[in-house]
């Protein structure tokens, strides 16, 4: 649609009765009033700012008279969009993120549809009056010819006589119609079909008239193509921006937390291995030298699981996690987690580790085997070391509305649900000295999300205080025509 609606080029009658023409007509007349309005309090305003420059509040009503222009701009485009039906595009693109006042005011005085909308704003007046005086002129005129007859009937009916001054035009075209013999009856015709076309000439005019008044609109109260061009980029090069500040500064967090968590483990290896390398008293005895040994064996494992948390933070970071993908066998991999953590949850923690697997195939899911296994391997070992003794800790598979999903629950503490929502979170730990003494660097839950979605999964968590966890990993699942 190009114009304001209703428009058609050939004289029918049918305008008369298109409910769109008085639209259009109604919004020609509006156009005076509202003109009058922008323009009284643009000009009173705009004098004021200009008789106060002297003083600094000059510059600030000037700017307000802008800022109400610009206003104006942006109700006399919704406006004529709803009343026309006109399609105009966007007037401003929103400032980028973070950009400051000062460059939003610099952009919004450089563009050029500031100015074409203050100027359209401006010319509603004078444009108004022109459009509402042809409006009454030949509305009037149409009205006058159609209803002369009637009048002149009803003149020379009521008070006989041509001294009545309202008479003399009347008579004059009664003559004229005479002087070309025509009868009366068919003078009265006439001068009806006359003003009839007069009135449909009008609203075709004005038809007109309001779908050039909308297309004004469309060019002068949105920003042009180029324009449109340069707000994107601006946005798009503010965004990238914004991205690399995020960047710089989560790799800066990154490093904070990593010292602070390097030197715990550290410290400890330090002290132990002291005490068996230069003793202070007498050296220390077998049992002592397996229990230091046995520490420091664990706080190199811990170190160990840091830096592969950290590499694939890396990865992430650096914007792609390297997967190998393809169809995995769940059932294999839960398997293997199985076989690999019950032992060590029952030597160590005296918790059962139970596997549920569905009794026919499972189809195979969209994974990366290798890092989905250190997924579930991290599921489990936080299930374990948060499950008190004598608990449960359950690893399942099953096929779930063309996925296949894989939960790990326990009977365990639980999660508060204030800490719930941040578990996935680098660093995160839901109770900083209970999971310090777990030996966690609240990095697990983080990785093994940035995992998932490279997998196109999703990992989702729920807990209760007390009562245990459940974290789930939903995969695709391929079907096995295409495996
Ligand atoms: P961490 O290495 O500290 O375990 P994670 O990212 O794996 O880090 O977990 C973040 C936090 O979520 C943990 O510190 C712990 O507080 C909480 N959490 C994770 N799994 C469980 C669970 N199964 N039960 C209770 N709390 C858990």
């Amino acid at each position: 649609m190009t114009g304001a609606r209703g428009l058609r080029p050939d004289l029918d009658l049918g305008v008369a009765l298109q409910r769109r023409t008085y639209a259009n007509a109604a919004y020609l007349a509006s156009r005076l009033p509202l003109g009058l309005l922008y323009f009284t309090v643009l000009v009173t305003m705009a004098m004021l700012g200009f008789s106060l420059l002297s003083v600094a509040v000059g510059v600030v009503v000037l700017a307000g008279t802008l800022a109400v222009a610009w206003g104006f701009a942006h109700f006399e485009r919704r406006l004529t969009r709803w009343w026309l039906g006109v399609e105009i595009g966007p007037i401003s693109l929103p400032a980028p993120p973070g950009e400051s006042v000062w460059r939003r005011v610099r952009a919004h005085l450089t563009s050029a549809v500031t100015w074409k909308s203050l100027a359209f704003v401006m010319l509603q007046m004078p444009l108004g009056i022109v459009v509402f005086a042809l409006q009454m002129a030949f509305l009037g005129a149409a009205f006058a010819l159609f209803f002369s007859p009637a009048l002149y009937l009803a003149a020379t009916l009521g008070r006989p006589g041509a001294d009545q001054p309202f008479n003399a035009p009347l008579l004059a075209l009664s003559s004229a119609a005479n002087g070309f013999q025509l009868s009366g009856l068919a003078t009265a015709v006439g001068l009806c079909v006359a003003g009839a076309g007069l009135f449909l000439i009008t609203l075709h005019g004005m038809n007109a008239l309001a779908a050039g008044w909308g297309a004004a609109a469309r060019q002068m109260l949105s920003l042009s193509e180029s324009e449109l061009r340069f707000a994107e980029a601006r946005l798009q090069a503010a965004a990238e921006h914004a991205r690399a500040e995020q960047a710089d500064e989560s790799r800066r967090e990154l490093v904070a937390n990593v010292s602070h968590e390097l030197r715990t483990p550290i410290a400890s290896i330090q002290a132990h291995v002291e005490s068996l390398t230069s003793p202070e008293g007498a050296p220390p005895s077998p049992a002592d030298t397996q229990r230091y040994l046995n520490v420091i064996a664990r706080e190199t494992e811990r170190l160990s699981s840091l830096v592969d948390d950290l590499l694939a933070v890396a990865g992430a970071d650096a914007g792609g996690l390297r997967l190998t993908t393809g169809p995995v066998d769940i059932g294999e991999v839960v398997e293997q987690v199985h076989s690999t953590l019950a032992p060590i949850a029952r030597r160590e923690r005296r918790v059962a580790l139970v596997k549920s697997l569905p009794e026919g195939p499972l189809p195979p899911a969209f994974a990366d085997r290798d890092r989905l296994l250190q997924v579930l391997m991290n599921l489990v070992r936080n299930a374990v070391a948060y499950t008190a003794e004598g608990g449960i800790v359950s690893i399942e598979a099953a096929e779930d509305g063309g996925r296949v999903r894989v939960s790990v629950s326990d009977t365990g503490i639980g999660i508060p649900p204030e800490d719930l929502r941040r578990v996935f979170e680098r660093f995160y730990r839901a109770d900083a000295s209970r999971a310090r003494s777990t030996g966690g660097f609240g990095l697990g839950l983080s990785v093994a999300r940035d995992l998932i979605e490279a997998m196109k999964g999703t990992i989702t968590a729920e807990s209760e205080v007390g009562v245990g966890s459940r974290f789930t990993v939903w995969l695709v699942a391929i079907p096995a025509e295409a495996a």
